[in-house]
């Protein structure tokens, strides 16, 4: 059930935007989708190989970027310079904390921040696409919380 809306969703888009419908993106997505939390391109793709998967790279990275575009995936830059992607599919909107030591990533909802964001929205007239609230920090691990770098 939770598959299929995902996959005529994806469907719709690339028919609409004209981009060819090939098995390779469906394989992509499903991966994309049970993947749990944030990943990089690269994360998929030696996921996807280690499941003796055929793709290519280049079709990892594409696939992805045509998966933001048509909404199933939110795009997230945690201030490390690497782009991390996540489901966005049946999922509530949310925020992030990161420890800057250990680089765990906390995810909270508030609705408080959505409204703001919405009030500046309206407020300066601007058509809101996404936006990226993080906030830097120490976790609470104490210990556990080793420097990764
Ligand atoms: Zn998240
Ligand atoms: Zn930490």
């Amino acid at each position: 059930m939770k598959k299929e809306t995902a996959q005529e969703q994806f469907t719709n888009y690339l028919k609409q935007e004209k981009h060819r419908i090939t098995p390779e993106r469906f394989e992509v997505l499903d991966y994309a989708l049970e993947y749990n939390g944030h990943f990089g391109a690269d994360d998929l793709y030696v996921l996807m190989k280690t499941k003796k998967s055929n793709i290519s790279r280049a079709t990892v990275y594409n696939t992805l970027e045509l998966l933001v575009k048509c909404k199933l995936l939110s795009k997230r830059n945690f201030g490390d310079g690497l782009t991390r992607y996540e489901s966005n599919f049946e999922r509530k909107n949310h925020d992030h904390l990161i420890c800057i030591n250990c680089g765990e990533i906390i995810e909270f909802t508030s609705p408080e921040v959505q409204e703001v964001v919405d009030k500046i929205c309206d407020e300066l007239g601007f058509e809101k696409v996404g936006y990226s609230f993080n906030i830097f920090g120490k976790c609470k691990k104490g210990n556990s919380c080793k420097n990764l770098k």
